[in-house]
């Protein structure tokens, strides 16, 4: 199916013409930028996707009324995501975003699970100035967001003398490149210091789009690079997954695996969550030419009738894996190599004080959800800033809405752990190894798509699962929990040990089965359990597991063997 093929066709999603008729992804935005308006259109507010920009409105401030009992009207803001491929960042990058969420959004950054990092709350008016900004800070929000592929993930261990790492980063930033879309648009409407020089509309002349073509992909689509004994980033669940395949010390290659995608709709039976399949393996040097293939042919074959089922892993289920290989092989020009022998194994969360393998350390801090502020005894922003202000060092963005400080002397690390402490801002130690590797997604009141609260019941509900698995002498043990507000699944709920999925108003659907090292999907155990029941119906389970778990078998396995049907059957009638 070519553009001209996918324009023609009479049951496009609308979204399919916005892009066809966007000039590029350039719509009204700079027009609607100029305007006094808060909110941008519709049409603009999908395009502006593309660029980095969700428009949004807080759900608590819609019943707002003046004080002659006038609705207020929605209060519009934006979220704006920078792509951090890798999770890579200078101090100055970091301390910049700061500056920037203190300025002009809405205090605090938040960092996701995809090793990006967002600001909110940043008003219409101020979104030219602020995605300038960010371009200053040699960063940029392009393709953070929309039918395009996404920041693209990668290991953030930052050892050093590390062959391996080193070139997995080094795939990282190629394909992130590779993959950008070439359209100028982005650097017209937010990074030209010329107000004049933004492109109209008789003056557009379309740059060529090699990967993309006209209409972009059906769908968003995701990489993430990992390796056989750590999966930190969670492979599986991304539409492309590359495992590094080392050979005397150096990647050689990667195996690679398609199809995995988190969302899913309650109400629609045709969605489903789904890990990637092993596909074939792909020398190191090939590895952008394979990935235009993949992404080329779920351009030309994606659905673009209906976005519920537009991303690859529904493709790959219609087809199957063989078909989809044969087609990525023809779009690839070569035959495909079988996938080696691997397997995954693993998982770190890189927090605590380490030896970077140069002399120097590095520490990982845990952000809990990701949220960068300051609130009470807790000031994450302002000791992180005093660190980075005198120090200097490298971050890095972890999958597990965390950061790492690099190349810090270890003469340094006392006054560090001294700026840190003074901030209320706790080694890792002192987190139990399940609350190191909880992660959630914001929900609300900023994401329209919630049906109810993820981050900011969290930090309460951990407490409550911390202190069950205190009570049964399992706070050791490391049993991961994503949760998130509603069944789209950012923060990756089908994969880790227990899957906490917003479904309806104070209720959430709880899965359970999956594993921290992400190689299997969980199954539904309870459905549309209250907020406050979840600890107490998982604490039988947790009980069993306890007393029938084999020698180091992880609660997630423990689960998965079980079973869904026994468990269901023995726990569900003691709600
Ligand atoms: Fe919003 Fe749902 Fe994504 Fe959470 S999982 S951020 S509620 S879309």
């Amino acid at each position: 199916m070519t553009d001209d093929v996918v324009k023609k066709s009479p049951k496009l999603s609308k979204m399919e013409t916005i892009k066809a008729e966007s000039r590029q992804l350039r719509g009204t935005i700079a027009e609607e930028l100029a305007n006094p308006e808060p909110n941008f259109s519709g049409d603009a507010a999908q395009l502006l996707k593309f660029h980095g920009t969700y428009q949004q409105d807080d759900r608590e401030k819609r019943n707002l009324k003046d004080e002659q009992g006038n609705r207020l009207g929605k209060a519009y803001s934006c979220m704006i995501r920078i792509c951090t491929p890798g999770g890579k960042l200078t101090a100055e990058q970091f301390l910049g975003q700061l500056d920037l969420c203190d300025t002009l959004g809405e205090g605090t950054l938040r960092l996701t699970s995809r090793q990006a990092s967002q600001l909110h709350g940043v008003l219409k008016k101020n979104l030219r100035e602020t995605i300038h900004k960010i371009n200053q800070l040699q960063l940029d929000t392009y393709a953070a967001c929309g039918d395009v592929n996404r920041n693209v993930m990668c290991n953030p261990a930052p050892y050093k003398n590390n062959r391996i790492l080193e070139q997995m980063q080094a795939t990282t930033d190629a394909l992130a490149a590779h993959l950008k879309p070439k359209s100028t648009s982005y650097f017209e409407l937010w990074v030209s210091d010329e107000e004049g020089n933004r492109e109209n509309i008789t003056d557009f002349q379309p740059v060529e789009e090699p990967v993309y073509g006209k209409t972009y992909l059906p769908r968003k689509f995701k990489f993430g690079i990992s390796l056989p004994e750590d999966n930190h980033v969670d492979i599986l669940a991304q539409d492309t997954g590359l495992l590094a395949i080392v050979e005397d010390g150096s990647v050689v290659g990667y195996n690679l695996y398609v199809g995995g995608g988190m969302g899913r709709t309650p109400s629609a039976k045709k969605t489903f969550p789904a890990i990637g399949k092993l596909m074939a393996f792909v020398p190191y040097d090939e590895v952008c030419a394979v990935a235009e293939a993949v992404v080329k042919v779920q351009r030309d074959y994606g659905n673009r009738e209906d976005r519920k089922v537009a991303r690859l892993k529904y493709l790959i289920a219609n087809w199957g894996i063989e078909k989809f290989r044969k087609k990525v092989e023809e779009y690839y020009g070569s035959p495909l190599e079988d996938a080696r022998e691997a397997e995954i194994t693993g998982v770190d969360d890189y927090m605590g004080w380490r030896e970077q393998g140069d002399g120097k350390l590095f520490v990982g801090i845990q952000i809990e959800s990701g949220r960068i502020k300051d609130e009470g005894e807790l000031r994450i922003k302002t000791g992180l800033r005093r660190v980075l202000e005198k120090f200097k060092m490298p971050v890095r963005l972890t999958a597990l809405q965390s950061m790492i400080l690099c190349d810090i002397d270890p003469s340094d690390k006392n006054e560090i752990s001294q700026i840190l402490q003074e901030h209320g801002i706790r080694p890792a130690e002192d987190y139990s190894p399940s609350r190191r590797f909880a992660i959630s997604c914001p929900a609300l009141p900023m994401c329209g798509l919630s049906v109810t609260e993820s981050e900011r019941v969290m930090p309460q509900f951990m407490d409550r699962f911390d202190a069950e698995l205190e009570k049964q002498g399992l706070q050791k043990d490391v049993i991961s929990v994503h949760m998130t507000g509603c069944p789209n699944g950012c923060a990756r709920p089908y994969t880790p040990d227990i899957g906490l999925v917003g479904r309806s108003v104070g209720k959430y659907t709880i899965f359970l089965g999956g594993n921290t090292r992400g190689t299997r999907l969980g199954f539904i155990f309870q459905d549309q359990v209250p907020l406050d029941e979840i600890v107490p119906r998982l604490s039988p389970v947790l009980n069993f597991y306890r007393q029938q778990r084999e020698p180091n078998e992880t609660f997630g396995d423990f689960c998965a063997r079980i079973g869904e049907q026994s468990l269901i059957e023995q726990f569900t009638e003691t709600a």
